[in-house]
């Protein structure tokens, strides 16, 4: 059982990655947000929707 909450649709996304805060939870950060001034570079989750999303593998940080 988790207690973290839903990430939405950065946890589904190709543009996120994925960063654990050592707390046992993880942060995201949005990749495209570097392109996209619409677009936060740590989104407030859970992301519900977002003019962003792409459906995909995320990037996984060390
Ligand atoms: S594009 Fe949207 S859904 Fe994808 S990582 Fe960025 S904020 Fe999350």
């Amino acid at each position: 059982m988790s207690s973290a909450p839903s990430p939405g649709l950065c946890g589904d996304c190709v543009h996120a990655r994925r960063l654990p805060t050592g707390g046992g939870s993880e942060v995201f950060q949005c990749l495209k947000s570097r392109t996209d001034a619409r677009l936060r570079k740590w989104p407030v989750l859970p992301v519900l929707s977002c003019p962003g999303y792409e459906p995909g593998e995320g990037e996984e940080a060390a």
